[in-house]
């Protein structure tokens, strides 16, 4: 399997670079890092490269996506059938699929500076070496012919190495579903049309990660495969974006972000008969978030050519024995994580009390993404009968969802605090909750929403009715 070339898809996505879009793209990487969603691997000895690790808000936010993810793949659905496969993958499954033979990029070295590149993505830069070349002469690197270089990290199995002891780190999740088709096929005795899905670590030998997350090493995969009859592969591809496009909406990516790319022939994997590339308008450029491709019977065909193990599905009612097709929607986690952070990322200038201009940084989340759903603050930390009341209410709201407790700063930075990280509703213990300024609001706490910054008085008793109705 070699990875399609791209050449026109670059194209699309260098023309929508300016300025802006990489500042903004800078003060995102900084935010990141500044409030612990992303960190760079092995930072303090200099990085990993291509790796890199989900702080304590990136995690919250990676697994509010893929719990929604789950839920309305699998849990929402009957027709759809979860799996949890190993990321160490049998060398013959990968030889079977393609994948050791040729998942490779075009690669290619400047013979001037030896930097190294993927063929379809080489930088119009000057060459490192030329720089100091004089006006006119020639800066360009001067390139090799593309080799092939495959993306696999291969390893090994056991103490002796040999040829029979190497096993891969899988570069997709897709083939343990293909490859345990039967088993869930007999344990659970679904019907044609049906899906497996799976998300987990994938991993790829990349020749140039770049663009933060975008294009890492190590990343995680969302996948279906939605097996069906033959004649119904390319409606149901057709469906399938449709649902994916919904899904994104659902999580706060609006559609006019999204571009559809129907992939042309000849730019297909060779096993796709329909790809459809979702993609969305990153900073950085036009870039893919998505694929939803119909594999055919490509796959399961070639595990019972090479294993020899039947991959046919029986139809009771027809009596017919046939190698089921498929339709894999396949979306990135860490690609849909980082552009649920760019969507959301938004800077607003605001007069404070003083008259003076202020920029507000918020992060708008969707609710039911957001990696905290409610800060709860005491108005003043020297005040134990505000602090235990703030205490007794983050209580009973942690049992149903993400909480931030915070007592330190003035009230309206401890709300800028939240903004910056997307905490869609903030509750403020204040002397009325405590009954101190007479007995009309004894009982009611502030509520502070993100985007509008509106405040409203609720009393304690109707605090989980209000927000948690809000929060899904
Ligand atoms: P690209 O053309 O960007 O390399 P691809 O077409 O090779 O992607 P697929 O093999 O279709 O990607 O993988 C499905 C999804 O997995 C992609 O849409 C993307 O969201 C995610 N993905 C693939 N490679 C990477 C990577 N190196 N880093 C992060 N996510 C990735």
């Amino acid at each position: 399997m070699v990875r399609v070339f791209h050449i026109f898809k670059f194209f699309r996505k260098m023309a929508s670079r300016d300025t802006t879009d990489q500042q903004r793209m800078e003060k995102i990487v900084s935010l990141c890092k500044r409030r612990g969603f992303i960190y760079q691997s092995g930072e303090i000895y200099g990085g990993l490269n291509g790796c890199w690790d989900y702080g304590p808000l990136g995690s919250e936010l990676k697994k509010n996506l893929k719990d929604f993810w789950w839920k309305r793949t699998v849990r929402d659905r009957d027709d759809i059938l979860g799996l949890d496969g190993t990321i160490l993958t049998h060398q013959e499954v990968l030889k079977a699929s393609g994948h050791v033979g040729g998942f490779s990029d075009p690669m290619v070295d400047c013979k001037v500076c030896k930097s190294r590149y993927r063929a379809d993505a080489v930088p119009d830069a000057p060459c490192k070496e030329k720089l100091s070349l004089p006006k006119g002469e020639d800066k360009s690197c001067e390139l090799t012919e593309p080799r092939e270089f495959n993306l696999m990290f291969q390893t090994q199995m056991g103490a002796s190495a040999g040829a029979d002891s190497v096993a891969y780190l899988r570069p997709e999740t897709a083939q343990t579903i293909f490859v345990q088709f039967k088993n869930v096929l007999d344990s659970s005795r679904v019907k044609l049309p049906f899906g497996i899905a799976q998300m987990g670590k994938a991993f790829r030998n990349e020749i140039n990660p770049r663009n933060f997350t975008f294009r890492s090493r190590e990343f995680e995969q969302m996948e279906i495969e939605y097996f069906c009859r033959p004649e119904d592969g390319m409606r149901l591809t057709d469906e399938w974006l449709e649902k994916r496009l919904d899904f994104y909406g659902e999580i706060g990516i609006p559609r006019e972000k999204l571009h559809i790319l129907d992939v042309p022939d000849g730019e297909r994997a060779h096993y796709s008969k329909k790809t459809y590339d979702i993609e969305y308008e990153f900073p950085f450029g036009i870039q893919e978030l998505e694929g939803v491709a119909y594999r055919t019977d490509y796959d399961l065909g070639k595990h019972q050519e090479c294993s020899g193990k039947p991959m046919e599905y029986f139809d009771e009612a027809t009596k017919e024995k046939f190698i089921p097709h498929v339709v894999e929607p396949s979306a990135g986690a860490d690609r849909t994580v980082l552009a649920l952070i760019c969507e959301a990322f938004d800077e607003e200038e605001l007069t404070n009390e003083k008259g003076k201009t202020e920029t507000r940084t918020v992060l708008r989340f969707k609710p039911r993404m957001a990696p905290i759903k409610i800060g709860v603050f005491p108005l003043l930390k020297n005040k134990p009968d505000l602090v235990a009341k703030a205490k007794e209410i983050q209580a009973m709201l942690r049992e149903h969802t993400t909480t931030f407790y915070d007592e330190t700063g003035a009230i309206g930075r401890r709300y800028r605090r939240q903004d910056e990280v997307g905490t869609p509703y903030c509750v403020t213990i204040d002397f009325d909750t405590i009954g101190e300024n007479g007995p009309e609001h004894d009982g009611t706490v502030t509520i502070r929403e993100r985007d509008s910054m509106k405040q409203e008085r609720v009393k304690i008793e109707d605090l989980l009715g209000y927000l948690l109705p809000k929060l899904v």
